[in-house]
């Protein structure tokens, strides 16, 4: 029986160990750990590698969404479009400001948010829409835009999940007015601990989300805002300017591993994710659906395969959201996803026989 994490970055970071600890050393022997170089040097890079202006470093992915809807000015009284399907940290960055989110429902097989629904959500509060590029794959940005044109609304990507995916040929993170990404160790681009970015065309919102993470700092000492202490430091930013060089290399993995996924799996049971036309998915997350979920999860746990859920609860559904009186049922396509949704293994460093394993045990249960 072989033994299949759900995720692992053991293969990735043997491959580029060196180069790691010499950036690690490189900022050891610098003896300078927040806003110095390597902070600066990766925000140029990440923003270029996005096809961006500016990118301003941060604490984590919640806090680049939160610091972007701060800086828009969005809050008490305020309404943000947000998917019924993501993860809880969208719709929990805008209820840090004092908006409400307001949830609109995925198309099922795409997983991401249905531009069809949106306009019925908007309300004369309304000030954003969270278009979050779910599972790794860029959500309808032109119906989105054309929608936020119609009644001067922000976009903001959460590309949390979505680094180096491209629509019509441009980067997420280029998509919107403003894109909040993280670093999250398991995300594509992951650091070793916490870190996130957020990357925009508008100067304006950078230099504000920088000084809003810098407890408000124009310049030292001198403070604008009441503002947070969310950055990067510079052992991530050393650490992230090296992953970035092999990003597009690790996502095409995912995607050959993918296409094999989607080739080769072959069971009436199991419905296999959708990439839309216009955009390539980085497979951030390999979501399957199936009736019957449970069973097939402990099957494959069985055979040594690890699982996971993408996301066993609904936001609407969880307990941090009761005051929102959503009764179960409100947001059916959002229950029908965390009721049947499986994240099968999905990492750069999975062999091809692995694969085939986890082809084989699938095409084989019954
Ligand atoms: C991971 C994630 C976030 C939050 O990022 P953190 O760095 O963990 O704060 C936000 N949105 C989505 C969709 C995510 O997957």
């Amino acid at each position: 029986m072989m033994n299949i994490p759900f995720a692992s970055v053991e293969v990735m970071h043997k491959e580029i160990e060196e180069e790691m600890l010499a950036a690690f050393k490189r900022v050891y022997d610098n003896n300078w750990f927040i806003q110095g170089k390597e902070v600066s040097e990766f925000e140029k890079e990440f923003a270029a590698y996005c096809g961006a202006s500016y990118c301003v470093g941060c604490g984590n992915g919640l806090d680049a969404l939160y610091l972007i809807l701060r800086a828009y000015g969005i809050g008490a009284g305020d309404e943000v479009i947000v998917p019924s399907n993501t993860y809880i940290a969208t719709a929990l960055a805008v209820s840090y400001t004092g908006a409400k989110p307001v949830f609109v429902e995925p198309c099922l097989y795409s997983f991401n948010i249905n531009p069809s629904l949106i306009e019925a959500a908007i309300t004369p509060n309304t000030k954003a829409i969270m278009a979050v590029h779910l599972y790794g794959q860029p959500a309808d940005m032109d119906e989105i835009k054309e929608l936020a044109k119609k009644y001067n609304l922000k976009v903001i990507e959460d590309s949390a999940q979505a680094h180096g995916a491209l629509y019509k040929n441009n980067h997420t993170g280029s998509l919107g007015d403003a894109a909040g990404f993280s670093f999250y160790p398991g995300k594509n681009l992951g650091a070793l601990g916490d870190g996130g970015a957020i990357v925009t065309n508008d100067k304006e919102l950078a230099d504000k989300c920088r000084a809003l993470g810098n407890y408000g700092s124009d310049y030292k000492y001198h403070h604008i805002y009441k503002g947070n202490n969310s950055r990067l430091d510079e052992v991530q930013a050393a650490l992230l300017r090296v992953k970035l060089r092999s990003l597009d290399v690790w996502n095409e993995r995912r995607n050959e591993i993918a296409k094999r996924f989607i080739n080769e799996i072959d069971n009436d049971e199991i419905v296999l994710p959708v990439t839309l036309p216009e955009r390539t998915h980085v497979y951030h997350i390999f979501g399957i659906r199936c009736e019957r979920r449970g069973e097939l999860e402990r099957y494959l746990s069985e055979n040594g395969i690890g699982t996971n859920k993408h996301y066993p609860i609904p936001m609407h559904m969880q307990g941090a959201y009761a005051d929102l009186n959503i009764p179960e049922g409100t947001y059916p396509i959002a229950e029908e996803i965390s009721r049947t949704e499986l994240s099968i293994p999905m990492y750069y460093g999975m062999t091809e026989d692995e694969v085939s394993y986890i082809i084989d045990k699938i095409n084989s249960w019954k």
